[in-house]
């Protein structure tokens, strides 16, 4: 097997190529969003300039081109994670919306007063809200699994919590912002043995490792192109093919209905009933270009890279003094999280950023993460495949900078 070329993926991100605030930038923010290959550019430019039309509908060349382009993705996306069927991949906004859509639809008809509704500690907001607005509407709650101080999913408690009240279990596969990877397919396992309904927040994880919803053995699956390598605007929400079937539909207009009177209207089949009105068909197309060029990689060695990446970026923190990593779970992938002794965490950032290097930092949209951990906010730092071992180089330099400057 050939090594892992970091040199010609990187060639082909041109974002990456340029100065900021006078130095080459290092970019360690992929876990907010992941840069786009040209391929994925020049596919949104080809369908502007060359196809563009409403999707389904058109009687002319240039709509049936848009969509069979469009219903492609789809395909696409189901074999890149094993979906059985393409119509059980629906097209949303993005992770948080596709919660919204489990939220709304699922949760109207399936949680009622008294359920409880299972989240972790270490959730994205985006994968508390919604599930607190259906419980405060149905008197059901939301209950969190505790942390290790490690951060990882406390697996003890877990199962004590899985009590019969329990309907809904929605965790993420991968922390974004301690990159603890979750042992999700044994919680699925052990969730599904007392006939509880489960959902994956996949947004952090379909980057960096390959993703079969089959084994993983969920009722429901949600990512975000933006942070694999597609456009922003464009995300899935994948289900269990009799579960999607039997949920109303989330939003009402055209393309989800089958025949409208004021009698009474009648509702598309799957995947159509849960995408109503024109949907982001640039989005779309660009996101298949992104698979596309994920299926140029070899997954092992993005693994192996990456692997390697993290292992530096531990070993270079561990004797970088005046630092304190915050979690540092069994299993780790694309984000790490840390604070600076002394320094307010968006101090560091600011320097950081003065010397080209684009990290996050702040609350991750983890509130309540950060409460577990009593503090305020991290320094995090992503990866993706574009790194390099040089990058890290760079913010171990840039931090020692800081310190001079902060301390
Ligand atoms: N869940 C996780 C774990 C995330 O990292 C993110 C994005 N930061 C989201 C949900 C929300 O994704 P989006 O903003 O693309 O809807």
């Amino acid at each position: 097997v050939m090594d892992f070329d970091v040199n010609a993926v990187r060639a082909q991100f041109p974002i990456l190529n340029q100065m900021v605030n006078g130095s080459p930038l290092v970019y360690l923010d992929s876990a907010a969003t992941t840069q786009k290959p040209q391929s994925v550019i020049d596919a949104i430019t080809d369908y502007y300039t060359g196809y563009n039309s409403n999707v389904h509908r058109g009687a002319h060349a240039l709509a049936d081109k848009a969509t069979i382009a469009f219903e492609a993705v789809r395909q696409k996306v189901a074999a890149f994670i094993n979906s059985p069927a393409p119509e059980q991949v629906l097209w949303t906004r993005g992770t948080t919306e596709s919660i919204n859509l489990v939220a709304h639809s699922w949760g109207d008809s399936h949680i009622g007063e008294g359920d409880v509704i299972l989240v972790s500690e270490l959730e994205h907001h985006a994968n508390i809200v919604p599930w607190q607005i259906l419980a405060q509407k149905k008197g059901a709650k939301v209950v969190p699994i505790p942390l290790t101080d490690a951060g990882d999913i406390d697996q003890q408690a877990f199962t004590a919590l899985l009590t019969d009240k329990v309907k809904l279990l929605a965790v993420s596969h991968v922390s974004n912002a301690l990159g603890s990877v979750n042992p999700v397919k044994a919680m699925v396992a052990q969730a599904k043995e007392k006939g509880i309904t489960t959902l994956l927040d996949g947004a952090q994880a379909v980057a960096h490792f390959p993703i079969d919803v089959q084994a993983l053995g969920c009722d429901f699956y949600v990512f975000s192109g933006h942070k694999l390598f597609g456009p922003t605007g464009i995300g899935v929400l994948w289900g269990q093919k009799e579960l999607l079937a039997s949920m109303p539909p989330y939003q009402g207009g055209g393309e989800m209905i089958e025949t409208v009177s004021f009698e009474g209207t009648t509702f598309n089949g799957l995947p159509f009933k849960f995408e109503a009105g024109t949907p982001h068909i640039e989005g779309v197309i660009g996101f298949g270009a992104a698979i596309d060029f994920l299926a140029t990689l070899n997954h092992e060695q993005v693994a192996a890279h990456e692997a390697d990446l993290m292992a530096y970026i531990i070993e270079q923190a561990k004797a970088c003094t005046g630092l304190t990593l915050i979690g540092q779970a069994a299993h780790q992938a694309g984000a790490f999280s840390f604070l600076l002794e002394g320094a307010h965490p968006a101090d560091v950032g600011m320097l950081l950023d003065q010397q080209g290097i684009a990290v996050r930092t702040g609350h991750h949209c983890a509130q309540p993460l950060m409460s577990r951990f009593n503090i305020p906010g991290t320094v995090r730092a992503s990866l993706s495949i574009y790194n390099t071992r040089d990058d890290i180089d760079r913010l171990f330099a840039g931090l020692e900078k800081a310190k001079q400057f902060l301390l």
